[in-house]
């Protein structure tokens, strides 16, 4: 594979930050019975604004740091060099082992270490003029998130805004209290679960079904999807069998990652060191890679 300008930082970019800024919880959102949005604002020097994609590493204080997607963020008032003290980034978080555990019981008023952004982005731009569409499982929506919030406040640069949601059961769909507000602001939300339980009258199935239907026109349809890697895989498939051109298929590859700043090597992924060449790389990117065994 090529390994393009945006997978190498331009001469004379920063250095990426090695040293965690303190941030304070200002509020915590229950999502599901075991993930977590919560509100943060700098209590110091503030990260650079994020762009929708990238991800920040989350330190807690004795227990660890861990990589995750940002899901929303608001740049806030008069800017420094870095970013604004009044901003509030949003970190949405599911509990799987000791370090997310940790950030899922933060409450208001504690303190979170956060290094970052890193990464590339999802290049939403490419999608201008044209039909946006959003695949998402589960958590996935939560790196995508922020494609949502910006096509919808950028709602006439694109044509249609169509979003794909599965999740495992309809207590694992996160942000539902989004959902109408974004299909009132003109996107068509597509919401199906795996297993059903009682009182969902919606769809069951895998998002992988609702794929055909919602396209319109392939080559000019943009699509970003997000999560579980084998979910991802038959996504992106059926998309690209659909006649989405690979380059217009992005996801978001999730590795082990440690230093963020492409120096440990544990996110490597065949020539790709995904915190920072990734972890959005386009279909045509990372099928060849998904393709080799034990990369
Ligand atoms: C770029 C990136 C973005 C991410 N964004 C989010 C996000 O927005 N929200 C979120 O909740 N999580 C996100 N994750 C996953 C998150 O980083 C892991 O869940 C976390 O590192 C687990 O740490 P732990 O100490 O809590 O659990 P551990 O004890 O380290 O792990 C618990 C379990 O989770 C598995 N696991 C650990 N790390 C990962 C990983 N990177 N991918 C898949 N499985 C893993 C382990 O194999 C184990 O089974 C992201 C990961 C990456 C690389």
């Amino acid at each position: 594979m090529t390994i393009t300008r945006e997978h190498v930082s331009a001469p004379g970019a920063p250095e990426p930050p090695m040293r965690p800024s303190r941030y304070v919880v200002t509020a915590r959102r229950a999502e599901t019975y075991d993930t977590v949005t919560l509100m943060l604002r700098p209590a110091e020097a503030p990260i650079e604004p994020p762009r929708p994609g990238q991800f920040t590493m989350l330190y807690v204080y004795g227990v660890g740091e861990v990589p995750v997607s940002v899901s929303g963020f608001r740049p806030g008032g008069s800017q420094g060099s870095r970013g604004s003290r009044d901003q509030v980034l949003v970190q949405t978080i599911r509990a799987v082992g000791a370090v997310t555990r940790a950030l899922c019981a933060a409450a208001p008023g504690d303190m979170i270490g956060v290094r970052g952004p890193f990464g590339t982005d999802w290049q939403l731009h490419r999608a201008d003029g044209r039909d946006v569409l959003v695949v998402a499982g589960g958590i996935g929506l939560a790196p995508l998130r922020p494609v949502v919030l910006t096509a919808l406040a950028e709602r006439a640069r694109y044509d249609r805004v169509v979003l794909l949601i599965g999740a495992r059961s309809p207590d694992d769909l996160v942000f539902t209290r989004e959902l109408e507000t974004w299909r009132r602001r003109d996107a068509d939300v597509r919401v199906t679960v795996d297993h059903g339980s009682a009182g969902w009258t919606g769809q069951v199935g895998l998002v992988t079904k609702l794929i055909d239907d919602a396209i319109e026109d392939p080559a000019d349809t943009a699509a970003f999807v997000c999560g579980p890697e084998i979910m991802m895989r038959l996504c992106s498939e059926a998309l690209a069998n659909r006649g989405v051109p690979a380059t217009d298929i992005r996801v978001s590859l999730e590795r082990n990652m440690r230093c963020g700043a492409a120096l440990c090597g544990h996110c490597q992924l065949g020539p790709l060191l995904l915190c920072r060449d990734g972890p959005v790389v386009s279909y045509a990117e990372a099928a060849p890679l998904a393709a080799k065994k034990e990369l």
